[in-house]
């Protein structure tokens, strides 16, 4: 019997302790009870002058109640506890609509990293096209404006970073750069520096991700996307371009596009991009989007149409013009401006 005492002792210590912490939940409660409350009134009609007595009494009761946690709340929660529970609606109400608000808001404040290559021989247009995708010089010849645009024997790497901003949401944009690729008589290997790259990164990844001290938010340095640039000549694919979407598309998303399109007409675009998808099926070419991404019926409509549009046929510039009173980015030629 003293044994049993003793514990009951304890355990009434412990719930004097949590009592602290079950404000938050007496509120909670009493504010149910009273919907609970408000519906009953609703659905009884008739009610006794006895029975309204007591519920009046009631009433007053769980509203006094009510005003006494309310009170005992703001007296022992100054300052730092009421900063608290209004700052972070993690102390709020819990529900799973709650959590996909609570990813928004982490996620947002965390921003994106976006790393994208550009891989085409000199003068393509690889550096424009980026500039003209997110609106900002963020490729090569702005950012280092002494550049020499002069052909290396080998091909190397030039990554540069920059933060976007847009409606709040931010963005860490790494253009990977691969100046010199297919620029030699001989281009033989002249993917090799790239794959190493690529996989360079994914170790890179993978290390720190098997340290048990690992960052709470781990740098990712790997390519999520690659734009292969097509010389718009209206034949077929080189041999270079088949060993190096052969070998890359094992490894990373490549996403090829006819470079400079607006020097093909209408019909020569169309017919270049059919012979293009062809040597991809017969070569056994995996592009971007992957049949992996399939899964889900709505992906797979989505994933076909762009399918059909692959190669992307692009057009880039870094100038603005006027049209119809507003500022658009295009490119002026002898028969207007292409937006
Ligand atoms: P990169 O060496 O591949 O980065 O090529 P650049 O971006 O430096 O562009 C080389 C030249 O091509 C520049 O004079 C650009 O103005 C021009 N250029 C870029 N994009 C296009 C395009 O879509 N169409 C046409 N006609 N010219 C372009």
């Amino acid at each position: 019997m003293e044994e049993r005492g003793e514990k009951e002792s304890v355990i009434m210590a412990e719930e004097q302790v949590d009592e602290g912490k079950n404000h938050e939940h007496q509120k909670i409660q009493t504010s149910k009870s009273e919907k609970e409350h408000c519906v009953e009134g609703h659905t009884e009609p008739e009610e006794t002058g006895k029975e309204k007595g007591m519920r009046i009494e009631e009433t007053k009761k769980e509203s006094d109640l009510k005003t006494e946690v309310q009170l005992e709340l703001s007296q022992s929660a100054s300052g730092f506890q009421t900063g608290f529970i209004q700052g972070t609606d993690l102390f709020g109400y819990v529900g799973i609509e709650a959590v996909l608000d609570q990813m928004r808001r982490k996620t947002m404040k965390a921003g994106f990293e976006f790393n994208i290559m550009v891989v085409g021989q000199s003068g393509l247009g690889k550096s424009t096209l980026v500039n003209t995708l997110f609106k900002s010089k963020v490729s090569r010849k702005s950012c280092t404006p002494n550049y020499e645009e002069k052909i290396s024997k080998t091909v190397k790497l030039h990554a540069v970073s920059h933060v976007i901003e847009e409606k709040g949401v931010k963005m860490k944009l790494t253009v990977i750069d691969t100046p010199g690729f297919g620029d030699q008589i001989n281009n033989q290997n002249c993917w090799e520096p790239i794959v190493k790259y690529v996989n360079e990164q994914y170790e890179k990844y993978l290390r720190e991700e098997l340290n048990v001290n690992r960052k709470r938010r781990i740098p990712d340095s790997r390519v999520h996307c690659c734009i292969y640039f097509l010389p718009a000549t209206g034949h077929r694919l080189r041999p270079i371009d088949l060993e190096f979407m052969n070998r890359l598309g094992k490894i990373v998303s490549i996403v090829p596009v006819i470079a400079k399109a607006d020097t093909l007409t209408v019909e020569e675009r169309q017919e270049f991009k059919q012979r293009i998808r062809q040597d991809l099926t017969s070569n056994g070419i995996r592009v971007y989007p992957q049949r992996e991404y399939d899964e889900d019926p709505e992906d797979r409509i989505l994933n076909d149409r762009i399918r059909e549009c692959i190669p992307f046929a692009v057009v880039g510039t870094d100038k603005e013009h006027q049209v119809n009173g507003n500022k658009v980015l295009g490119r002026k030629t002898k028969w207007g401006i292409i937006e």
